[in-house]
C-alpha cells in the first residue's frame, strides 16, 4: 500500500523544526511521500497578519527542491476562506482511495486538536503523527495521546526526536530584531527572505 502524508502548516516561514519532522517522518514511517500543504491566506477581516501565500509557498519549494519524496500543494492554498484539515483530507482521500494517509504535527497541534472541525471523521481518514517540542513533556503527551485515542476510537503515532526548538514566530522576531537566523533556515530560504526584505517590519510579535 501507497502511504503518504500531509503536512499542514503556516510556514510562514519554514525552517529547519519543519524539515527535521518531515525528514524523520519519511525514514521512520517508509512514506512515499510528504505533501507540504501550506494554509491559505486568512479571510481579510483575521488580526493575524501572515505573509502572502505565494510568497511563503515559494520559500516551501526552496527549502524541499533536494528530495524528490517532497512535493507542495497548493490546494489550501486555493480555497476560498479557512481551510480545514478535515475538508483536505477528504478531498485528497477521495482522489487518492488506494493511499495510506498520515497527518503531520508538532506536540502543539495535539492540545488543541479537539477544537477542530469534525475532528473524529478526520481521524477516521488519516493516522496522526505527532512530534515533540519543547514545552511539552514527554508523559504529557502521552496521556494526551490515550486521552485523544480513547475519545475519537483512533491510533496516533508519537515519535521523538532530539529537539529542534525553532518556531516561525521566533526567526521573525529575530529578523525584526536585525538579529542571525540563516542557520535556523534551510539553504536558500534565508536569500529569500533578504531579497524580499520579508519580517522585517514590526508587525510580527504574536
Ligand atoms: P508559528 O510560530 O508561526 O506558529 P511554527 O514554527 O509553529 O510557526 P507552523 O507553520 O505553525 O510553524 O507549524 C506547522 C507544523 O509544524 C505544526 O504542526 C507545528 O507543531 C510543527 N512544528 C513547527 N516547528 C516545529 C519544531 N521545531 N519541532 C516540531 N514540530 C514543529
Ligand atoms: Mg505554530
Amino acid at each position: 500500500m501507497v502511504r503518504k502524508a500531509i503536512f499542514g502548516g503556516t510556514f510562514d516561514p519554514i525552517h529547519n523544526g519543519h524539515l527535521n519532522i518531515a525528514y524523520e517522518s519519511l525514514e521512520r514511517l517508509n512514506l512515499d511521500e510528504i505533501i507540504f500543504m501550506p494554509a491559505g491566506d486568512p479571510p481579510h477581516k483575521s488580526i493575524k497578519k501572515i505573509t502572502n501565500a505565494t510568497l511563503r509557498c515559494e520559500m516551501v519549494l526552496m527549502a524541499i527542491r533536494h528530495e524528490k519524496r517532497f512535493s507542495l500543494d497548493y490546494y489550501e492554498v486555493r480555497e476560498e476562506g479557512i481551510s480545514y484539515t478535515y475538508k483536505t483530507l477528504l478531498h485528497f482521500s477521495k482522489v487518492q482511495p488506494e493511499v495510506q494517509w498520515h497527518f503531520i504535527t508538532g506536540a502543539d497541534c495535539l492540545f488543541y486538536i479537539d477544537t477542530w472541525k469534525n475532528v473524529k471523521e478526520l481521524l477516521g481518514l488519516c493516522t496522526l503523527v505527532v512530534f515533540n517540542r519543547l514545552g511539552f513533556s514527554e508523559d504529557e503527551i502521552q496521556v494526551r495521546k490515550e486521552y485523544i485515542e480513547k475519545k475519537y476510537n483512533t491510533k496516533i503515532i508519537v515519535l521523538n526526536t532530539p529537539f529542534l526548538e525553532i518556531s516561525s514566530t521566533n526567526i521573525r522576531n529575530r529578523i525584526a530584531a536585525d538579529k542571525e537566523v540563516s542557520y535556523l533556515l534551510p539553504s536558500g530560504v534565508d536569500n529569500i527572505i533578504k531579497e524580499l526584505g520579508l519580517y522585517r517590519g514590526i508587525n510580527n510579535v504574536e
